[in-house]
């Protein structure tokens, strides 16, 4: 039997053992995906078991740090400078970025073109990705943020700058201001359980066409309900969280997925929560 793991700590309640079950189902191969917590101090000595593994998925806090144990880099982990997949083979471990693949797998099953004016809230990890992402596509970037984060937030604008030849804005959260076709947040506020929380006032809902929130717990947080209540486009989270895992197994496995086999899944992981 294949095994497979995701590694992160803390990892808590995670729905990614259910996904890849499903996606094995799917596949009509056996395989056994575990959770597998461990603190920063541990990664160099779980190495080894983990080279045993056919592939494994990496959260917070390894996506970055897990690179130097890595043989190889696929385009889109040096792109993002993080890993979020690797396929074992043979002794080399292979990383690889598919949070990008589940985006925009997210954004065209929705018809959500990345053009126009897209205001990203945060400026962390996955920030990190959407920023780089849709500005390749063509889109005029606003990082919007909080005071803490300014510096993280020009590093990050110069980034996107070298790297895609955009220059990206930057405005703080508490004083934003539209109009956007696209507003993503990739902050944890209003995510389970402080769900009561929202991160731009209403009135920045009302100047933007779509807003997409890649928090999937709770299923509509108080942003989403906002955007649904002024009859815009609203879209959570856990359509990205299984079109990457989707991802994870076409690299594993060279397997082609049917998209109608695959949008089922996201209502039945909503249901789970
Ligand atoms: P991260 O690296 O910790 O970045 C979070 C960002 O949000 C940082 O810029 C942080 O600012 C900012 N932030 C945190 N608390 C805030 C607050 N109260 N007000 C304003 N800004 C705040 O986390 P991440 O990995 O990018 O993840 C962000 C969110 O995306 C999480 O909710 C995560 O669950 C979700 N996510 C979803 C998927 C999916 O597949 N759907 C994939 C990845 C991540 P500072 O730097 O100043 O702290």
């Amino acid at each position: 039997m294949n095994r497979y793991a995701l590694i992160g700590y803390p990892l808590g309640h995670s729905l990614s053992p259910q996904i890849h079950e499903r996606l094995f189902q799917l596949e009509g191969l056996t395989g056994e995906y575990r959770l597998q917590p461990f603190p920063p101090e541990q990664l160099a000595a779980q190495v080894p078991a983990l080279k045993t593994l056919t592939g494994f998925n990496v959260t917070i806090p390894y996506k970055q740090a897990i690179i130097p144990y890595l043989s190889e880099l696929s385009e889109s982990a040096r792109l993002y400078g993080a890993v979020n997949t690797v396929h074992c083979v043979d002794d080399r471990l292979v990383g690889s970025n598919t949070d990008c693949d589940g985006f925009l797998r997210t954004m065209a099953a929705h018809g959500v073109s990345l053009t126009g004016d897209i205001c990203i809230l945060g400026a962390g990890g996955v920030g990190r990705m959407f920023a780089i992402e849709c500005a390749r596509q063509g889109a005029s970037v606003t990082l919007a943020i909080r005071e803490s984060t300014q510096q993280k937030a020009a590093v990050l604008a110069q980034e996107v700058a070298a790297k895609t030849g955009a220059s990206v804005k930057i405005q703080m959260l508490d004083s934003l201001k539209g109009p956007f076709h696209l507003i993503i947040n990739a902050t944890p506020v209003g995510m389970f359980p402080k769900v009561d929380a929202c991160p731009v006032p209403l009135s920045v809902v009302e100047q933007t066409d779509v807003v997409f929130d890649c928090i999937y717990n709770p299923a509509e947080t108080v942003l989403l309900r906002h955007a649904r209540e002024l009859h815009k486009q609203a879209i959570g989270g856990m359509g990205m969280l299984v079109w990457q895992a989707v991802a994870a197994h076409e690299i594993w496995h060279g397997t082609t997925f049917d998209t109608a086999h695959i949008l089922p899944i996201v209502g039945d992981m909503y249901a789970l929560l």
